[in-house]
């Protein structure tokens, strides 16, 4: 009886998905959000465009996250 050789797909699916964009949910998290010595990360380069492209008439980023008025936008590098 060789019957046991069950291959079972590993779940992987659980865990491992936080590093995607939190806008889009497809890119990879590149680019944080600073504001008051905090950062939220983080979007794709594509969302971060849109991001900034819906700035407020008086350039004001607003985090896509919070809604927090952002001080900078920061490049994530990962080790
Ligand atoms: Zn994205
Ligand atoms: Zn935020």
């Amino acid at each position: 009886m060789q019957r046991q050789q069950q291959q079972q797909a590993e779940g992987e699916d659980d865990e491992g998905e936080e590093v995607v964009c939190l806008v889009c949910h497809d890119g990879p998290r590149q680019w944080g959000f600073l504001h008051g010595g905090s950062v939220h990360v983080g979007v794709c380069g594509g969302c971060r465009e849109l991001v900034r492209a819906r700035a407020g008439a008086g350039g004001a980023v607003s985090c896509p996250v919070c809604r927090e008025p952002v001080d900078g936008i920061i490049k994530l590098i990962q080790a």
